[in-house]
């Protein structure tokens, strides 16, 4: 029953591992998990083609 409307916000700036996928902070410049140092915003996308 936790509603937490700004952990929406928040989704919309976090980053990705694209080695592990692990969720970093948008600020974060390598993951935390795995050390890579590349990572992906994620982004929504609005149109969600299936
Ligand atoms: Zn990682």
């Amino acid at each position: 029953m936790g509603k937490f409307p700004i952990a929406d916000l928040e989704l919309s700036k976090i980053k990705i591992c694209k080695k592990c996928k692990a969720r970093n902070s948008a600020k974060s410049t390598m993951c935390r998990k795995c050390g890579y140092k590349f990572l992906r915003l994620k982004n929504k996308e609005p149109k969600a083609k299936k």
